[in-house]
């Protein structure tokens, strides 16, 4: 599984961070950080990360690359 994060989008509300923390790290108040390439084992995690950002900034899926909006 791949992401990305339409950071013009991210508040750096954290939800991500909360819920897959070996995923995604915020430095500072706006920063993120996070690994394109998801290890099978943070899969789910993800999922609820994407699910749980207020402003829906995380695409999570096969295929998906930052050219890809
Ligand atoms: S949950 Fe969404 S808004 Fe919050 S830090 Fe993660 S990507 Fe940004």
């Amino acid at each position: 599984m791949q992401i990305v994060v339409d950071l013009t989008r991210c508040q750096g509300y954290a939800q991500c961070v909360f819920l897959a923390p070996d995923v995604f790290e915020l430095h500072g108040e706006e920063g993120l950080l996070y690994a394109t390439a998801v290890p099978d084992d943070q899969v789910e995690r993800v999922r609820q990360a994407a699910a749980a950002c207020p402003v829906q900034a995380i695409l999570a899926g096969e295929g998906v690359s930052a050219g890809a909006r």
